[in-house]
């Protein structure tokens, strides 16, 4: 008997989301399990760099994308040392010129939502909520993938698996039991405002990378520009897991006091309602991609810290080359589709690898402190903008 052409994919997120639609357009019939009951407006923004918004472009998602997603027109990289902006990287129609698609920041709960858009409307993917991914038996039809909704267990049949849940990933346990994340010593505090709220110059359509003494902070417009989301990176203790644990401002607040940070940064901090954080873990560089009919995608196998703002965009990249890679061909045997993951996972470790490491970088680059701060901005002034931009074309060019 030949293998079903149903391939499970675990988890609807960012990564999951994006391989079901570049899975069945290859022909395969997706089941996908997501264990929340709703796709909820968890979280705050992502970056989309061009390599990224090529993908989704492709999928035909820019109708249901672009009106929610803001363009900013450059990064304005910013020392808190030297008290003011270095220089400013353009992105907007320059990036878009040089790589091809746009630069694109977004909420996740938009891009979510407008994947989900095209989901929905796909005759062959069918979006299970409120059902989390278990266990997995493989047998010889192929695999028998068992999920629970509440207190009832089912099962579906499929050729392959893939484990697109995230850090925490369920089906990495299957495949790399040993692997754990790793807390990274920092964490994230995350909050947005209204746009209207403060002067132009805080709302502008521009990414703002303020650099400081063990610290940092990223802010940018995101739902089309009225609300602008902010991101605190400071060291601490705290790594409890999630993505939305309730913060006290006092925390930023102190960390990001006076003299040492300047009034427009603290401004734009104060301006924040409510702040949320979550720790920053990665995946070790060493879990497996891989194991028979069931692989690995996104932050399952490669979560990594977010100074190269490409958690999202590895993800989705990875998405296009696993349905590059698996055919319809390959699944009609056990052999052809592991073969296919094995292509899938070689063709992607190098690439995340470099990504993993420049994100790694750039976090103590960005927290650098007395003489190194000093000798930071010297460099990155006398670098300029051109070459700052071209230094991205190994990112951003980059095609499956
Ligand atoms: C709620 C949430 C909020 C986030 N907010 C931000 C943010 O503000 N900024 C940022 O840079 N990154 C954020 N991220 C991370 C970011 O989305 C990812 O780094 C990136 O998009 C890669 O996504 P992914 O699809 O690999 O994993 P994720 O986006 O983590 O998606 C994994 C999905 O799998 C589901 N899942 C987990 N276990 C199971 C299981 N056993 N069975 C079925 N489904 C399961 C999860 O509910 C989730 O929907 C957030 C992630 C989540 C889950």
């Amino acid at each position: 008997m030949a293998l079903s052409r149903t391939i499970v994919i675990a988890g609807a997120g960012i990564g999951g989301l994006t391989a079901a639609l570049a899975l069945a357009a290859r022909g395969f019939r997706i089941v996908v399990l997501e264990k929340a009951e709703r796709l909820e407006e968890v979280g705050a923004g992502l970056q989309l760099s061009p390599n990224a918004s090529r993908l989704l472009v492709e999928l035909g998602l820019t109708e249901r994308l672009a009106p929610r997603a803001v363009t900013p027109e450059a990064v304005s990289i910013i020392s808190a040392r030297a008290g003011g902006e270095l220089f400013r990287m353009p992105l907007g129609e320059a990036a878009a010129k040089r790589a091809g698609a746009p630069y694109w920041v977004v909420h996740r709960a938009d891009l979510q939502s407008a994947l989900a858009g095209a989901i929905a409307d796909h005759p062959d993917i069918d979006l299970k909520l409120g059902a989390a991914f278990e266990d997995v038996a493989p047998h010889a039809h192929g695999l028998t993938v068992v999920h629970r909704s509440g207190t009832i267990r089912r099962s579906d049949l499929a050729c392959a698996l893939i484990g697109a849940d995230g850090i925490w990933s369920a089906v990495r346990q299957h495949i790399a039991a040993d692997v754990k994340p790793r807390f990274s010593g920092l964490i994230a505090w995350r909050g947005t405002f209204d746009a209207a709220e403060l002067p132009q110059e805080y709302s502008a359509r521009r990414v703002q990378l303020w650099m400081g003494p063990n610290a940092h902070l990223v802010a940018y417009p995101i739902a089309g520009g009225g609300q602008i989301n902010v991101v605190a990176v400071l060291p601490g203790s705290w790594n409890s897991p999630g993505w939305s644990t309730p913060g006290e401002a006092r925390e930023v607040m102190e960390a990001f006091a006076a003299p040492r940070w300047p009034l427009a940064a603290r401004t734009m901090l104060g301006a924040v309602e409510s702040w949320r954080k979550w720790a920053l873990f990665g995946v070790p560089e060493s879990c497996p991609w891989s194991a028979g009919p069931v692989a690995l995608l996104g932050d399952a196998v490669h979560a990594m810290l977010p100074f190269a703002a490409q958690g999202a965009g590895m993800a989705i990249e990875d998405a296009a080359v696993l349905a590059g890679h698996l055919s319809l061909e390959a699944a009609e045997s056990e052999a052809g589709i592991e073969a296919a993951l094995t292509q899938y996972g070689l063709a992607r470790q190098a690439r995340v690898r470099r990504v993993q490491r420049t994100a790694r970088q750039q976090g103590r680059i960005y927290h650098l402190t007395g003489p190194f701060a000093l000798a930071r901005d010297v460099a990155i002034r006398a670098l300029g903008p051109e070459r700052m931009l071209s230094r991205q074309d190994w990112i951003y060019g980059w095609r499956p």
